[in-house]
């Protein structure tokens, strides 16, 4: 048995691990993914200069996302991948050139730790935290697919339930680019529940060149689905479990549909590539 002072020297000489794998059935047909799941920083960032209070708030992380990411996971005996950190440090869902990588304002708040943060730093913090999250995706996905079963991804994250004193009507939201293989079907299976109000590209568009599923879905020529559930339903763990639940429902008929499991290009809105219609997986 160690000695608590042993105990709290190994956990600060273990390096901090980026990216959380969960396992699951690698034939399955669908990958969860949570970019924004947890509101820690590695040690040596210490808070960043931030007060407690900023680290409860969406800068930090998405509400609710971790805890319906497992379960879901759980649900579809699935496998996931998650980071580890907030999207404060480094945001995993940008491009690796894109400015807002490292925020120095977010939604009010000047984050002091990010002040400093100059090309080489983060370059430091995009190898360091950045890059091991879109590699274990990459890997997992190539993992899947060898397995004969074309994956699907869908991307859990949650948003605000107000923006500049407007409340914002929607339950749960998709953001999606040009592959409308998983958002259409999924948003008229929510569009069945009589008091859940669904939102098709809000409370902002999905087209955003570089983010994780333009490197990992459009670009790869994988269905995906990015969720967004509204904060205020998932901040407690009951809460999360059932908006869980009702997603699962909905995403049954979705990831039974052939076409999800086949490998077509849509191209992207963002990255200027005219409109091209999806070509029969028999010609590519
Ligand atoms: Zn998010």
């Amino acid at each position: 048995m160690f000695a608590p002072s042993s105990l709290v020297m190994l956990q600060s000489c273990s390096p901090f691990q980026p990216v959380l794998n969960i396992a699951g059935n690698l034939d399955c047909g669908v990958l969860f993914l949570c970019d924004h799941a947890r509101n820690v920083l590695p040690p040596e960032y210490e808070d960043l200069g931030l007060p407690p209070e900023q680290f409860q708030r969406h800068i930090a992380y998405d509400i609710g996302a971790e805890t319906m990411t497992r379960a879901l996971a759980a649900h579809f005996h699935a496998p996931a991948v998650l980071t580890t950190y907030s999207r404060l440090l480094i945001d995993p869902n940008r491009g690796g050139d894109d400015p807002t990588l490292v925020m120095r304002l977010s939604d009010g708040a000047i984050i002091p730790g990010n002040g400093y943060a100059d090309a080489d730093e983060v370059a430091y913090r995009r190898a360091r935290f950045w890059q091991p999250y879109r590699d274990e995706v990459c890997a997992v996905l190539d993992a899947m697919l060898a397995t004969g079963v074309v994956p699907a991804i869908v991307s859990v994250h949650s948003f605000t339930n107000a923006w500049k004193g407007v409340p914002r009507p929607w339950h749960i939201t998709v953001l999606w680019d040009r592959d409308y293989r998983m958002p259409k079907p999924f948003l008229q299976e929510v569009g069945r529940e009589q008091d859940i109000i669904g939102g098709d590209n809000e409370p902002y568009d999905g087209a955003l060149v570089g983010d994780t599923l333009h490197e990992h879905s459009t670009r790869r020529g994988l269905a995906s689905l990015l969720l967004e559930v509204r904060q205020d339903l998932i901040g407690t763990e009951q809460g999360a479990l059932t908006w869980a639940a009702h997603i699962a429902r909905w995403l049954t008929p979705v990831l039974a549909r052939e076409e999800v499991h086949q490998i077509r290009f849509f191209g992207s809105r963002g990255d200027g590539l005219r409109y091209q219609p999806p070509i029969p997986v028999h010609e590519i």
